[in-house]
């Protein structure tokens, strides 16, 4: 019979031998012939960002990885119990629980993903295991609280006080109906110049890091639509579309209604434009457009965001509304925050 743990142990333990860094920091820094400017650079999205980027910041301005960069970036807002649409604190699903979606990828190309994840505060680093010590990429729901418990999570209740009271309220006029799109509505309803500092009822963190030695990864977590479908799936754990990167090319994450951006495998297309010599703003233009174009009665009402770096270090968004803000962190400053273009000048 398959033995899960053994599985585990073996692939974890080829890994590891695999997974031998001989580089030092000092080989990382590239010599000043060959420096870019730019880089190490760090960017995320909205405003929760600029916190997010100070901590991966530590670890690239030490001439740490873009991957070991991303993953403590996200932490931020993960272990925040005042972030209510990441992590810890999140709003949950409308059966009470708070779910959570993640991926990370590296520089050569390796993800993982954890959906549908419940009580564990930080779903990014079980992503990485997953990465790391499996031959997989995703791992769902029961199966992926068993495989972060097994690895050493801590089981915890990641329904606090101010999401639940929020749930509880919401229960009072939208009652249990399965009803599609009813996150298209609610989005009406909370129209975004309404709510202070940008709090939407659902808003992810996506982090796009290089390293000193121009080497990029990405890293994407969010509790997801705020009273969504038990067992619902946003575009943020789904490699292409949350989250994509190509180390010859450059990295993009989104945010906003995820089942446009899966229907559009936005992250990837955001690459493979600038693979063709989009700048990141134009890429994530155009990536919105399609989604503009194949749905326009649909669009007008909800928000969907891209960012996006190239190899260079270059970096640009784009949203459908107005109201996307990015955060952007490197040598010449720490706490940049930039209000990305929109399709539509006011917010719906
Ligand atoms: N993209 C996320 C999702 O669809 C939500 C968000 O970014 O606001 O789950």
């Amino acid at each position: 019979m398959f033995n899960r743990r053994k599985f585990i142990k073996a692939t974890a333990l080829s890994a590891g031998l695999l997974a031998i860094d001989k580089t030092s920091i000092a080989d990382a820094i590239p010599s000043p012939s060959n420096r870019n400017a730019n880089l190490p650079i760090v960017i995320s999205t909205w405003d929760f960002g600029i916190a997010a980027n100070a901590d991966a910041w530590k670890v690239l301005s030490n001439g740490g990885k873009a991957l070991d960069a991303v993953e403590q970036g996200v932490w931020v807002p993960e272990a925040d119990e005042k972030n209510q649409s990441v992590g810890y604190g999140g709003l949950p699903d409308r059966d009470g629980h708070v779910t959570l979606d993640a991926c990370i990828m590296d520089e050569l190309g390796n993800c993982g993903a954890v959906l549908a994840l419940e009580h564990i505060k930080h779903p990014i680093s079980v992503a990485r295991k997953v990465m790391e010590k499996t031959p997989h990429v995703m791992l769902a729901g029961d199966g992926a609280l068993q495989f972060a418990l097994e690895q050493g999570f801590k089981k915890e209740n990641l329904l606090r006080p101010a999401s639940e009271k929020a749930w509880k309220e919401w229960l009072k006029t939208a009652k249990y109906e399965p009803v599609m799109n009813i996150e298209n509505k609610l989005y009406e309803k909370a129209a975004p110049q309404k709510l202070p500092g940008n709090q939407y009822n659902h808003d992810t963190i996506g982090m796009l890091a290089i390293d000193s030695k121009g080497n990029i990864s990405g890293a994407c977590t969010t509790s997801g639509m705020a009273y969504k479908l038990h067992g619902r799936i946003g575009d943020s754990p789904i490699i292409g579309a949350g989250l994509y990167v190509d180390n010859e090319v450059g990295g993009a994450t989104s945010t906003g209604v995820g089942e446009e951006v899966v229907r559009n495998v936005g992250s990837f297309l955001v690459v493979e434009l600038m693979r063709q010599g989009y700048t990141p703003e134009a890429a994530c233009k155009e990536a919105v457009m399609r989604i503009i174009k194949k749905k326009p009665e649909t669009a007008k009402n909800i928000q969907v965001g891209f960012l996006a770096i190239n190899k260079k270090g270059e970096y640009g968004a784009y949203a459908i509304q107005q109201g996307f803000s990015y955060a952007v962190c490197n040598a010449e400053k720490q706490d940049l925050l930039i209000k990305g273009k929109s399709y539509y000048p006011t917010a719906p």
